[in-house]
């Protein structure tokens, strides 16, 4: 809160918080306002299982619709929480809107696993897996509902408190999910610290492996290596069908992309789902 008030009386161009700049034009009281206003709100995202042509999860992606900027990515607002202190408050309402969703889809009898993401600083707070498991008890929903993604990033960031919260979020039948793969500046070795359970091949090397040889050959790479570790694995950013006919050729478990569909108010996407069971 004090890093906030902070933030409020420097300058609107460059702010310096921790040590990364900030969204330029991002407040971050706008932000945390935003939070406790109920202004920020998840989409979901389909996740198909390749081999059954099956919905059979979603991700949460969250969204702010800032009143005067309109849409703001979280790739921006995100690291605006984070850099800001208030990655606790935003960690709290993402983990509860993401249940609060699985526990809507279950209502309507649909049997949804729900995908959300954790960002590095979210493992520094203590208290992580239990407010997780609050929150399943909350919406009583089971373990098995819900997937935790991390990236490489977030891992080695400090790998001894992540992996340990990693474990106990694993031991308690949580999966845990190592996002944007192959793109993070870890090395494989983290991967003998806990038990990921999937593996998310990041869309750089997806959207155009057909007309890429070298991202072809590193998605098989990928899927052969996470098959090996007992993984399963999931290929971000597939947009069209023959893309998920080559990663179906090469026993892709999972993809998830705009040829798939896009990421869409929760609300709408529960509904949508339950029409076309
Ligand atoms: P991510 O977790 O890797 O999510 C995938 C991103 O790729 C999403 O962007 C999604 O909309 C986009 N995407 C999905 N399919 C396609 C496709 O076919 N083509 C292309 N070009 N893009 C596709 P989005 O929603 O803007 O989110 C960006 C990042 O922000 C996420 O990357 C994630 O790291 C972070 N983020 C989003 N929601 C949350 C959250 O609730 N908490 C935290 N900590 N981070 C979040
Ligand atoms: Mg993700
Ligand atoms: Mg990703
Ligand atoms: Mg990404």
């Amino acid at each position: 809160e004090q890093a906030m008030l902070m933030a409020r009386h420097e300058p609107d161009r460059m702010r310096l918080c921790g040590d990364f700049p900030v969204a330029p034009g991002i407040d971050p009281a706008d932000l945390l306002a935003a939070i406790h206003a109920g202004q920020l709100e998840m989409h979901l995202q389909p996740v198909l299982d390749i081999r059954r042509k099956a919905v059979i999860g979603a991700e949460a992606l969250a969204r702010w619709t800032h009143p005067v900027r309109g849409v703001v990515s979280p790739a921006v607002f995100v690291p605006v929480a984070e850099n800001s202190g208030m990655i606790s408050q935003f960690t709290r309402w993402a983990i509860n809107a993401s249940l609060q969703h699985a526990a809507e889809a279950r209502a309507q009898g649909l049997a949804l696993t729900i995908s959300m993401n954790l960002s590095a600083t979210a493992f520094a707070e203590r208290g992580l897996v239990e407010q997780i498991l609050g929150a399943l008890r909350l919406w009583d929903a089971a373990p098995r509902d819900l997937v935790v993604e991390v990236t490489e990033t977030a891992i080695v960031a400090d790998l001894q408190r992540g992996a340990v919260q990693l474990k106990r979020l694993n031991a308690e039948g949580i999966r845990v999910s190592i996002d944007d793969f192959g793109v993070g500046n870890a090395s494989v070795a983290y991967l003998k610290q806990f038990p990921a359970t999937e593996m998310k091949i990041d869309q750089s090397f997806v959207t155009h492996m057909l007309g890429d040889l070298r991202s072809m050959q590193l998605v098989k790479a990928m899927i052969g290596f996470a098959h090996t570790m007992g993984m399963r694995v999931v290929a971000e950013g597939v947009e069209d069908t023959d893309t998920l006919q080559a990663l179906a050729d090469l026993n892709c478990n999972l993809a998830q992309g705009y040829g798939i569909g896009r990421p869409q108010p929760a609300a709408e996407f529960i509904a949508e789902f339950a029409r076309n069971r």
